[in-house]
């Protein structure tokens, strides 16, 4: 994929307008995770060596469309931002014309941080208007945002078009994610293994069957187990089944059998006798679970079998825990299995949100190949799907 990349422009002394993925997680109004806003360091300091002109754009949370709810308010990314890059972060909650032409106005020791860019009504309707008007009076137009990449918003799509083909381009992490992406997409060294979890099959079809295609190993875990076992006839007691998504299940055992691409299920689980937190763990040490029980993460042994298939393979690729992760009881799957990619001397990509909070969890995060920041955008773009978001910075 041929996109051009900021080291190809010329920053000296030119304003820029930079989109950045910095939703992180708050609570109470402090930040519990600051890693988004760490890994758009390297651009920022690229730029800030060669430009004070700065101004960022974010979105954060989900407000309603073009209203002011301060509980998704950017003033504590901009505190947090401050502090790492040490300069004072202007929060831009208005602007008249463009927020370039505060520039005038600011000292070298400022940037400009517009508030949460979904605060304008403009921005989820990739408003065309909206995007000349943000736009306006800036030279360079950089995108290091992956994890929206998916979405056709006016800060990802419509003020990218705003300028010239060689005014905008992809920063650091996004070149990142792509290269890493594209080489799990189009050209893995075999074996491949592809380890997916989490809740549905119906989220991640379209990318198991075009991972299919490529890899040598599927490991199946997390509640979408259950109906892949269901299918095959065994017991699944109460555990999580989409029942109407069989078709989609036949349509993966059928893939996989033309492409000799072996599936792999759980063969014992840890099950619960209700859906809560302090549930009592019970370990079932066979693939057939009894019907009072749900099965709230893989067993011992299949940990075991997961761990010994990733130790011989030389890509895998992770996305989707193996069980309720969030919980202690539940945890022990998810945090094996990341601790074998760990371990591991393949070229190891964890893509998704909680498969990454997981790997943060066991606290293995420096072991692995990539992380990606990006969970949608990563699983669209394992669909095969050309992102818009990287679309406009292609030549
Ligand atoms: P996803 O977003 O599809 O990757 O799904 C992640 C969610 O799946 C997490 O919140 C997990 O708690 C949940 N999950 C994983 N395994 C199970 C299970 N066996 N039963 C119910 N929920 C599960």
């Amino acid at each position: 994929m041929d996109f051009r990349t900021i080291e190809e422009l010329d920053l000296k002394g030119k304003s820029v307008l930079m989109r950045l993925d910095l939703n992180v997680p708050i609570k109470d109004g402090k930040i519990t995770d600051d890693t988004r806003i760490v890994k758009a360091l390297p651009t920022i300091t690229y730029i800030l060596e060669r430009t004070n002109k700065l101004a960022i754009m974010s979105h954060l949370g989900r407000p309603k469309d073009g209203v002011r709810d301060m509980k998704y308010s950017l003033e504590p990314v901009g505190a947090a931002l401050s502090h790492l890059i040490n300069k004072e972060v202007v929060l831009l909650g208005e602007f008249e014309q463009s927020p370039s032409a505060l520039f005038s106005q600011l000292t070298e020791k400022q940037v400009v941080l517009l508030e949460n860019i979904r605060f304008w009504p403009g921005e989820t309707k990739d408003d065309v208007d909206f995007a000349k008007q943000v736009t306006k009076g800036f030279d360079f137009y950089v995108n290091d945002a992956f994890g929206s990449a998916h979405r056709a918003h006016a800060s990802v799509v419509a003020m990218a078009k705003c300028f010239p083909e060689d005014r905008r381009a992809a920063g650091f992490l996004m070149q990142k994610e792509i290269e890493v992406l594209e080489k799990i997409k189009a050209n893995p060294e075999a074996p491949f293994t592809v380890v997916i979890g989490g809740s549905k099959v119906s989220d991640k079809i379209e990318m198991i069957l075009n991972l299919i295609n490529k890899c040598n190993n599927l490991i199946i875990g997390g509640a979408m187990a259950y109906t892949f076992l269901k299918y095959q006839g065994k017991g699944v007691g109460a555990s999580r089944v989409e029942d109407d998504k069989m078709d989609l299940v036949e349509s993966i055992f059928r893939n996989a059998e033309s492409r000799k691409v072996k599936i792999h299920l759980p063969i014992d689980h840890v099950c619960a006798s209700e859906f809560k937190e302090d549930a009592k763990p019970v370990h079932v040490e066979r693939d057939s679970i009894p019907g009072n029980l749900m099965g709230l993460d893989i067993g011992p042994a299949s940990a075991k079998a997961f761990r010994n298939i990733i130790l011989a393979s030389k890509t895998v690729f992770w996305n989707g825990p193996m069980g309720v992760f969030e919980w202690p009881n539940f945890a022990k799957g998810s945090l094996e299995i990341a601790k074998a990619l760990a371990d591991s001397k393949a070229f190891t990509v964890v893509g998704g949100g909680d498969s990454v909070a997981a790997v943060n969890q066991s606290g293995l995060g420096e072991k692995i190949g990539h992380l990606s920041t990006g969970g949608g955008a990563s699983i669209e773009f394992l669909e095969g799907k050309i992102l818009p978001g990287v679309k406009v910075l292609t030549r």
